[in-house]
Order: C-alpha cells, then structure tokens, then sequence
C-alpha cells in the first residue's frame, strides 16, 4: 500500500452517518503557531500516512483538525456517565472532535480524533484546551501500554498550539491526535437510553457489533452476545492492568470503551511499592478507583451497560434484568481465569502444575509481596533471574527473608521457566519520577529526554545496556506521587 498524501486520503464518517443523533459537526479551533512535538513513525505507517506529509504543513492541519480532507466533517460524540459514582446526563467531546475513520494496514477501521482542539457545544464550563505536558503524559503511556501488549488508543502526534492554557499556571496548549478501534463507550449507551429512543439504542447496538464484536451478529440474542463479548473484554483488559501494577485512576463509565481498549490516560500511573489501596489521583480521595478495586469497579461499570441495554435485551424489564445479570456473572469467572493465567505466566509455573497448587504458590506471592511493600516491576523481573539461580537481586527486595525463603524453596521446586517470565514481567515501565521529568524538559523546549523514554518503552521485556536508570524505582527524594485530574 502507498503511504496517503493529502489527495487520497479519505476519513469515512460512518459514525456520524449511522448515529447522527450523537454526531454534533464541529470543527477545531484555528490553532495560531503549530509545532509539531512528537509523531508516531510506525503508526503513521499502519494507518498508511505519509510520515513526511504529516511532518509538513497540510499534515499538521490534519493533526490538529483545522485543514481536513475535502468532504470530512468532523464531530463532537455525544455521550454520558457516571463519575465517582454519579450520573451526569450530558458529558460528550468538550474538548475532542473525531474527524472520521481510516482503514489501517491489516483492514481495520481506526478512529482518528483529536483532544484539545477547542470548545464545543459539550464544553460545559471547561475551555475545550489541553496542555502539552498531560497529552506528552497521554501519548507515553498509552504508548508503553501498547508495547507491553495491552490493548489500548494510541498516541499517533502532539502538536504544541502557540496558545497559553490556564490552570494553576498558565501552561502552553497541545492538540494531541489520538487513533482507537472506536471511542464507543459505556456512557455512549447510557446517553442513547436516556434518550428513550429505542431505535437509536439498537442502531448504536448494531453499530458497535458490527465494528468490535461482529459474532455477536450470528448469536441468537445479538444484543445478549454484544454485552457478554464487552464483558469478556473488560475481564480481560483489567486483569492485563492488574497483572503490570496499572492505575487507570478515572474509571468513570465514560472512560469504559465497548472494545476493550485502554482509554483517557489522566491521573494514571504504575504502581512502585505494592498495595492494593494504592491511589494516584489527586481527586480520588475516597479511593474507588485504587488499584485493588479496578476489577469491581470494572464489573460495576458493565452493570451500568447492562441497564443502558435492557431495553433490547427482553420484552418485560424483568426477563432482560435476569439475562443480564447472568451474563454479567461470567465477569468474575473470566476476570479470575485471566488473571491466573497471567501470575501463573510472571512466575513461570508449567503447565501441567494442578490449579490448587499454583493457587497456593500465587497467592503467597501476592502476599508477601504486599507485606514487604516490594516495587512491583523490578521483583517480577528478578524473580527470573531467581529462577535461573540467582535469588539474590528478587530476595534483597523484601525485608521477611525467612518468609522469602520458604516461598521460594517451594516455587523452585516446580522449576519455572525463566524465559516466559522476561517474555511477561517487564523490565521498563514508565515510571512516574521518569515521566514527570521527560515531560517538564519538554514543556520547557527539550524533548530528547521524552524520546529517550519512548524509545526505551516501546521495547520493555529487553533489557537495554545503558538504560539502568529507566529500570530503577523512584528516588526517595522523589516523595509520594499524585496525579492530577486538570489534564
Ligand atoms: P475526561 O476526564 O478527560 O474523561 O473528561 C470528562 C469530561 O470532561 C468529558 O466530557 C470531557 O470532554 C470534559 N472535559 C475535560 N476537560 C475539559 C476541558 N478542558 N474543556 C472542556 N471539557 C473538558
Ligand atoms: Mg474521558
């Protein structure tokens, strides 16, 4: 396939044609001094752009939405959601616009939309910006979660506008360009229900099968299929979070994509020490959204999308709510099997090991590594090097040796296999003290340490000579880490 130039480039508005009902037409805000930061080279080659086009002018008017192939018509998504537990009606894009949907390289439809590009009619009180540093933040993290292997969008560019942006500080403006299997969400049934039109709910049924789980079309109940498919995917995605210590921070229902994909990378961060009540976000202040809830609060959010659905689910209200709750059932089952699967794949455990023994291996683990309040990286990691026989850089991480040395005996004693450990327990993660320091160089003109840190991620099961420092825990000097929701 020949890379897209401006005059073949087509951005289909499928969404906007089927579900005109949440499709407002909306077009970015002129952007006053472009600067291109940061493009994703290999990205813009699946999506099959042209990297040097989109490095020029008319390339950077597609990435900040203000010079768009002739025919597109760009849109505010309307959606609502549930926020720490309460039910905004009305949230919707008030600061992003989807500009339409490319096919990538291996025929997949892929979502290209932008976030900061100005006020729309769902801004609310907001000013519809975004600042460079928290799209930078998006852009890497949603880029190391790709490279870990966990679905999520992905960051293609973040473009700096030339406008000041006012928080606390005043801070400079980006437009980040995003790209998604979709940006269908929980909260996009919950606005369609609210509604009352149940005519809008199948359309937008229909649509989110045919575009994410096109089985679900030949199931006898297709809308019964489509909410037991999303279930298995959020089982699947947050066990994948679980499994590498990730803090989503804000899983409102509106932050809950129908497929499967990691989205809204605000106040998240990688767990260091382990604890489940870990929380990073500034505004989290009940905990909800700590890093040992996520699996309930996922089930919690598909129970939302449950009653968004019921409506096609069954004639009488009572039917759909049994069928639903059946299906939604099948969460903690698949939640548990995923994640057992993968502890059982970070401690190497054969195959052929009985369930009930590496439930017990497992569990001790978890345990002793939540005692010891160990950094959850570095100790998967080492507990290779343990396997082939060094114990000694996994051991010095925890304060009960004795506790340690029990375990390990018996782990040890089941032979677990080394290289399907560094195949799933990463060396690299973007560590909060890296992150924070690659993005303030770059709000303050060097982006070398940002490209440094992207390049190391986007490899993170090799370990890299040189790059010892990006494999360290934060430095005490550091101090407790919070993360802030004004993105
Ligand atoms: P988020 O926390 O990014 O998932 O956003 C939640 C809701 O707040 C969405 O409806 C966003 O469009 C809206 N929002 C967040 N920041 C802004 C902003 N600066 N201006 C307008 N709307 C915003
Ligand atoms: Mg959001």
């Amino acid at each position: 396939m020949t890379p897209t130039t401006p005059t073949t480039l087509t951005l289909d508005d499928r969404f906007a044609r089927e579900l005109p009902e949440l499709a407002l037409p909306w077009r970015a805000d002129e952007v006053p001094d472009p600067r291109l930061l940061v493009l994703n080279d290999s990205l813009a080659d699946d999506l099959g752009l042209d990297r040097d086009w989109l490095r020029g002018t008319e390339g950077v008017g597609l990435l900040t939405g203000t010079r768009l192939p002739e025919g597109t018509t760009s849109v505010a998504q309307a959606y609502a959601g549930h926020q720490f537990g309460g039910y905004s009606p009305r949230l919707g894009d008030g600061r992003a616009l989807l500009l339409g949907e490319l096919v990538d390289r291996s025929g997949r439809p892929r979502d290209l939309h932008l976030k900061g590009s100005g006020r729309t009619p769902f801004s609310r009180g907001g000013d519809g910006l975004a600042a460079v540093g928290p799209m930078l933040r998006e852009y890497v993290v949603s880029e190391a979660m790709h490279a870990l292997g966990i679905p999520t969008t992905r960051s293609l560019a973040v473009v700096a506008t030339g406008r000041q942006v006012y928080r606390e500080e005043v801070l400079p403006g980006a437009v980040l360009a995003r790209v998604a299997s979709s940006h269908l969400r929980v909260g996009s049934f919950q606005y369609a229900r609210s509604t009352g039109d149940t005519d809008l709910l199948r359309r937008l049924a229909d649509h989110a099968i045919a575009r994410h789980h096109p089985a679900a079309a030949e199931a006898d109940q297709p809308h019964l299929a489509l909410f037991e498919a999303v279930v298995a995917a959020q089982a699947s995605l947050v066990a994948s979070w679980m499994l590498v210590g990730f803090v989503h921070g804000v899983m409102n229902t509106d932050n809950t994509t129908i497929s499967g994909e990691t989205i809204d990378y605000g106040p998240c961060a990688f767990m260091e020490a382990f604890d489940p009540a870990t929380v990073y976000s500034s505004i989290d202040t009940g905990g909800r959204y700590a890093y040992g809830n996520q699996p309930l609060v996922a089930e919690w959010n598909l129970a939302r999308f449950a009653e968004a659905l019921l409506p096609l689910l069954a004639e009488e209200e009572d039917e759909a709510v049994a069928l639903a709750s059946e299906s939604l059932g099948a969460f903690r089952t698949q939640y548990s099997a995923a994640w057992s699967r993968g502890m059982r794949a970070k401690l190497g455990l054969p195959d052929g090991l009985a369930d009930d023994v590496a439930a017990g291996i497992v569990g001790d683990l978890v345990q002793l590594a939540q005692d010891n309040h160990v950094d959850h990286t570095t100790f998967f990691r080492h507990l290779g090097a343990a396997a082939r026989g060094d114990a000694e850089p996994a051991r010095g991480l925890v304060l009960d040796l004795a506790g340690f040395d029990a375990w390990a005996e018996r782990w040890l004693a089941v032979d677990p296999a080394a290289e399907v450990m560094d195949r799933v327990n990463p060396v690299y993660v973007p560590r909060n003290h890296l992150v924070e320091e690659s993005l303030a160089a770059a709000t303050a003109g060097d982006l070398e340490p940002l490209e440094r840190l992207l390049d190391v991620l986007s490899a993170p099961y090799d370990v890299r000579p040189g790059a010892e420092r990006y494999a360290e825990p934060a430095p005490e000097s550091f101090g407790a880490y919070t993360t802030f929701c004004g993105t």
